[in-house]
């Protein structure tokens, strides 16, 4: 039978008990038992795309034709929701020959100032026990070489001492990683999480990404052994690294 709330979901059936407000794992207001609104996948993908570094502070957004077919809505869509967003400050539009939609200049400043701690910990939330999931679901079935792409990635950010670089490849991890334990789809699934947090909460600083990767490299190293508790206990840790 087809799920009509899609792959997934529901979480949640009217009428049936929900935790209060505050309490609990989740808060339910961010529970992916729906899908993203056209206006909230772009407003997400955006942010991750500047977290990704696909386009940084200034510089101008692909075209709204560009951007609706890479997210599969329309075209309208789209450009009510790059309007949205320039209404916010996270965007410039500017006319002429040179004209476009840019990424603000002080995006970062914007950004702090949508700080939500709740929701940005809710959404955390669902994204570990995503990993946790994943993980389980895969050690000791990862194939041979399966973990290459990512075992790359944790050198490059051993590599690297530029903030801006460090962040873009702790954020490629996080989408790697669900891409190579759940497929596409999950990958799809991840960066919504991602994104929406990147417009909720600061980047962490340099010290905190750095203690993060050791754990990424715990967590590969567990993986490939098929250590199913020891996997999770990585991505549990990760979590809650701080500087050193
Ligand atoms: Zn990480």
């Amino acid at each position: 039978m087809v799920n009509a709330a899609g792959k997934f979901g529901p979480y949640s059936q009217p009428g049936t008990a929900r935790p209060a407000p505050g309490t609990g794992v989740l808060a339910t207001r961010v529970l992916p038992g729906r899908a993203p609104t056209g206006a909230e996948l772009v407003r997400s993908r955006i942010a991750l795309r500047v977290r990704l570094e696909s386009e940084a502070p200034g510089e101008r957004l692909p075209d709204a034709g560009v951007l609706a077919e890479e997210l599969g809505i329309s075209e309208i869509t789209v450009r009510r929701a790059l309007e949205g967003m320039c209404q916010d400050g996270l965007l410039d539009r500017r006319r002429g020959r040179s004209g476009g939609t840019f990424v603000a200049q002080d995006w970062d400043t914007v950004v702090a100032a949508m700080h939500d701690a709740e929701e940005a910990a809710a959404l955390d939330a669902v994204h570990l026990l995503l990993e946790c999931g994943l993980v389980s679901h895969a050690a000791g079935e990862v194939p041979d070489g399966g973990l290459d792409g990512l075992r790359a990635l944790v050198d490059e950010m051993n590599g690297t001492d530029v903030p801006a670089r460090l962040l873009e490849l702790e954020t490629r991890f996080h989408l790697d990683l669900a891409e190579t334990l759940g497929g596409p789809g999950i990958r799809e699934f991840a960066a919504d999480l991602l994104g929406r947090q990147c417009l909720l909460l600061p980047a962490p600083a340099p010290g905190v990404v750095r203690a993060r990767n050791r754990h990424h490299a715990d967590l590969l190293d567990e993986l490939s052994r098929g250590e199913m508790a020891r996997a999770v206990a990585a991505v549990k840790a990760h979590r809650h690294a701080g500087p050193v």
